[in-house]
Parts: structure tokens; sequence; C-alpha cells
């Protein structure tokens, strides 16, 4: 059985002393927790910048107009969180050292890359935990993450160590040169950590409970989602709802490792689990959850015979990519093809040379474009075990008077997606959770 937790504290949870210190007693708390992957303090308040923006800032300053003004800034950042806390050592020769490195090295990504360093410096000190540089675990072919070699050296170098922390967002290439991941990076190296280390478990600590089953923008006070499956969760990042990094699954899900959504800021409440399979145990409503994008346009072409025409739908498609238009889906019918695409694609006089393009070529009877179509996407494993899972949720939809415009079914059986006007795109989504969700709550 495996003893072991990797937690990853992102930016939010690093920002300041104070909640440094929440950081410090949740990892005091378990004592599984003995990999700790962090990012650099992130904003203090809405209008506060996180310390990687001043870094790029600063390495702007440094590597194009000799000067490094903000250094100043990166400093008083650090010597705040410092003089709060107990360090055993002296931040300022720490930050000197650092700062004579950057002048070394003058790159953007070692110059970015000293926001988490400095970081784990500080959350190794206050727990009496090693500190483990990125370097020396995560490996970069070019600007790219190697995750093969990656996981291989981490393996090997974290083998018979516990109680560390580590930086998050950057790692070496085999020249030596310090790379980092793209922004909110960190995510990834807890990740690839979290596989070399085969954990229990992947626990990424933020702001934020965890994910919510809606946007709370449209449905009051939605259910937190216990339980997902990272197929599910890639559905709803799709679809607009995203708390991790969209790299972050592949390290974890290949070595079948559930990450675990947290609030530093609310520890008591479990999170959201997300699994390669989830356990049967953990399904306490029929959908996961609901995510929807507004602002797409269906273009439904008719004609009669369409089928006797040879690649009708490659050469309509042809059309598009040749005009660069990006199609989301794209369902038919007896001598219907239709395409859902975002209206932010058919600006200008795109749309235009679609139709008119497609009416030269193709030929058809009739080409319909609706404008303002949102879709909805209904995400849940267990959707279509039941078949008056359908009928609840067209009936839902048609008692609040809603006209769908597109059904989509996903054909992996996790989701479901209907397009419907923009206007009814609020409604819908609150008739379908009404529907599933408060209709089954005890
Ligand atoms: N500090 C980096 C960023 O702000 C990486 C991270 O936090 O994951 O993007």
């Amino acid at each position: 059985m495996k003893k072991h937790k990797v937690s990853k504290f992102g930016g939010t949870s690093m920002a300041n002393a104070e909640t440094i210190q929440k950081v410090v007693d949740i990892i005091k708390g378990d004592e599984e927790r003995k990999f700790i992957v962090v990012s650099a303090p992130g904003k203090r308040h809405d209008d506060d910048l996180k310390v990687t923006d001043l870094l790029y800032q600063l390495a702007d300053e440094m590597i194009h107009h000799d000067k490094s003004d903000t250094f100043a800034i990166v400093r008083q950042r650090f010597d705040h969180i410092a003089d709060e806390l107990h360090l055993s050592f002296s931040m300022d020769q720490l930050l000197n050292q650092v700062f004579e490195e950057m002048k070394e090295h003058l790159t953007v990504d070692f110059i970015v890359s000293r926001g988490e360093y400095l970081s784990a410096r500080i959350l190794a000190d206050l727990l009496g935990f090693e500190f483990i540089d990125a370097s020396e675990l995560l490996r970069f072919r070019g600007s790219k993450l190697d995750y093969t070699a990656s996981h291989k050296t981490a393996r090997k170098f974290l083998k018979e160590k516990e109680n560390v922390v580590i930086p998050g967002f950057y790692g070496i290439t085999s020249r030596g040169e310090v790379k980092t991941l793209t922004r909110g990076g960190a995510d990834v190296s807890g990740a690839v950590i979290a596989r070399a280390v085969s954990a229990k478990t992947y626990e990424n600590w933020t702001d934020r409970d965890g994910f919510l089953m809606c946007d709370p923008r449209i449905v009051e006070d939605p259910h937190l989602i216990d339980a997902m499956s990272y197929r599910e969760l890639r559905v709803l990042s799709f679809m607009g709802a995203s708390v991790l990094h969209s790299d972050t699954f592949y390290p974890v899900a290949k070595a079948g490792i559930p990450i675990n959504a947290r609030n530093t800021f609310n520890p008591s409440c479990k999170g959201t689990f997300i699994y390669d399979v989830v356990p049967a145990s953990k399904s306490k409503f029929v959908i996961t959850g609901i995510a929807g994008l507004n602002d797409f346009t269906l273009v439904i072409i008719e004609k009669h015979l369409m089928d006797e025409v040879a690649n009708f739908d490659r050469k309509v498609l042809s059309i598009c990519e040749k005009l660069d238009i990006h199609v989301e889906h794209f369902p038919s019918g007896t001598d219907t093809f239709s395409m859902m695409i975002e209206s932010k694609h058919l600006k200008d006089d795109k749309l235009e040379q679609l139709v008119n393009q497609i009416k030269k070529t193709m030929k058809p009877d009739t080409v319909e474009v609706l404008e303002n179509i949102s879709l909805i996407s209904i995400v849940g494993r267990n959707l279509m075990a039941n078949k008056y899972n359908m009928l609840k949720l067209f009936s839902a939809l048609v008692n609040t008077n809603i006209i769908i415009r597109m059904i989509d079914y996903g054909s992996n059986g996790t989701n479901i997606v209907i397009g419907v006007d923009d206007i009814d795109y609020e409604y819908a989504i609150n008739a379908v959770y009404n529907e599933f969700v408060r209709g089954e709550e005890d």
C-alpha cells in the first residue's frame, strides 16, 4: 500500500506569510504529505501582481534595457514574507545570490524560474524538509518537457527520499540550461513527481474547493463535484470549466494516480477527486457537471439526394479548411448536413464567403444560417446507463419551453451536447440541473 501523497500548492497558497503558515499547518496535519511542490507567490488581492509576472518584467528589463528596477519589488515581496516567518537563513543573502545568478545566466527562463526556487527554499526551511532543486528532476528537450526522461530521472533521484520540497514550473535541458513550462505549469511538475514516486494521491491545493457542477454565476450554489473521471474533466475543461493546467492529466492518468483538487483556505472540505476509473460507490448524481459556451453559428445545408453526391461532407469541410474555419460539431441527417462553428471564426465576411462557396460548389437546395447559439455539454459517466435519463433530460428542456437546435451524443458515452439559442442558455442549464440534481438531493 502506497503511503505518500504529492501535495502541490499554487500561487495564492504561497502568496504571503499568513497563507504560507496555512500551507505548513496542512502539511503537518498529514504525515503522508511527504513530497511538496510549490508555485511562486501569487496575488495577495485582486489588484496585486504575481511574483512570476514581476519576474517576466524584470527579465525584459535586464535582457533588453540593461536595468533591473523591478528586482527591488521582488525583493520587497520576499523580505516581507521572511520578516513575518522565522527562517533559519538570511533572506537578504539568498536574494543577493539569486540576483548575481540572474546576471550570470541572463535568460528569461532562468530569471522567471527563481520565483518557484525562492518559494521552495522558504517552505523547506519552515518545515525542516529537504530542498530539492527541480533541475535535478525535470528534463527538457529544447523548450519542451521530456516526460519520459523526467520520469526516469525523478524516479531514480527520489527513490530513497521523503519529506522534500521541490520548486514547480522548471527543469533543465541536457546542456544544463534552465527551462520553464507554460504558465500554470507547476501543476505539471507536481504530476510528473507524483508519477515518479508512485504517489497514492496527487493533491493540488488552490484557493477553490475543487470543481463545481456548474458555473455559480448561472446556477445558485451548485454542488461540488466529489469525484469524476479524467475524461469527464477533459470535456468540462474544454467547455470552459478549469482549475488545473491541461497537461496535468497525462502523467498521473498514465499511472492511475487520482488527483485531489483542494482548497488551502478551507482544508476541511475534501475537494474533488479525479480518477482514471471512478469507483462505483462515488456516484452521487446521474450527471457529473454541466458546462457550456456561447456564441456559435449553425450552418444547415439541405440537398435532395445528398447521399448520392460522393463525399459531400468531406467537400464541405474542405471549404471550411481552406477558409481556416474550425468546425466544432457536424450533426447530419437525411439530406441535411449542419456545422456548428464558433461565431468568432466567422467575423468580417467569412460567413458570407463560406455560404457562397458552399452554394457554388455543392449546389444545395438551401443553406440556412442560425446565429447566437449556445452549446451545453451535460457530462456524466452514467448518463447513458439508463434510457430514462434521456427522457428526463428532454422533458426538463421541453417543459421549460426551450427549443433544442442541435443534439450530439458524445460517442464515448460520457456526455451529450445540445445547442440552444443564446437567450435560453441559462434557463436550459438550470432546467437540467434542477431535474438531475435538485430533484435528487437528500
Ligand atoms: N508561477 C508560474 C505561473 O504563474 C507557474 C505556476 O504557478 O504554476 O504561471
